[in-house]
């Protein structure tokens, strides 16, 4: 589910559609989360090899922690990539706003933590990769985990629309960390987390 502070727009022809913030929705706010409403495909669901599906599949689902393939009930799954991203998957099933974000922005997600198969990528900043490329979590992991971090530490101070949505599992041991700084959760972690440390 997407925060409630957001709404659908028409970019243009080439990017489609993308999601835009309707007020200032500040760091460390919890911008989607992967509720029960969400379509969760197996890696070896078949439907994945329908061609019926398999585009549509492609195109609007995310990889989460345990490597499904999920698909939005709601318009989350209009959120575009940027380099800049300003929101960040975690590895607690929800995206966090890793900077204040302003009315009428777009919220952008960094699709490599998606576990997306290379992708040509378009944004608008001048340093854009251009590329989504296979060993991006081993070249930006790091930097994009301690952004999370740090987002993190901001998650008690600013509203919440989207808490009721967590698990309960998930919100005891969020909260453990934010309180002890124990039991972090890395974002995938099984595909860099191992080999950087
Ligand atoms: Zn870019």
């Amino acid at each position: 589910m997407i925060h409630p502070a957001t709404e659908l727009r028409f970019v243009n022809p080439v990017i489609g559609y993308g999601v835009f913030a309707t007020a200032v929705i500040p760091t460390g706010t919890i911008v989607y989360v992967q509720d029960r409403l969400e379509h969760v495909i197996h890696p070896n669901d078949p439907i994945r090899q329908d061609p019926a599906y398999k585009a549509v599949i492609e195109k609007y689902s995310f990889r989460d922690e345990a490597g499904n393939y999920v698909v939005s009930w709601d318009f989350a799954k209009y959120v575009n990539h940027c380099c800049h991203a300003n929101t960040l998957s975690t590895g607690y099933g929800f995206e966090i706003a890793v900077r204040d974000i302003l009315p009428g922005e777009e919220i952008t997600d960094e699709y490599a933590l998606f576990g997306h198969e290379e992708m040509p990528l378009l944004c608008h900043y001048a340093d854009c990769r251009q590329h989504l490329r296979g060993n991006d979590m081993q070249v930006y992991g790091r930097s994009w985990d301690t952004r999370v971090r740090q987002a993190l530490q901001h998650l008690s101070q600013v509203s919440q629309p989207l808490f009721p949505y967590l698990d309960a599992q998930t919100y005891t041991d969020l909260m453990t960390y934010l309180s002890t700084g124990e039991g972090y959760r890395p974002l995938l972690a099984d595909t860099w987390h191992a080999e950087t440390v």
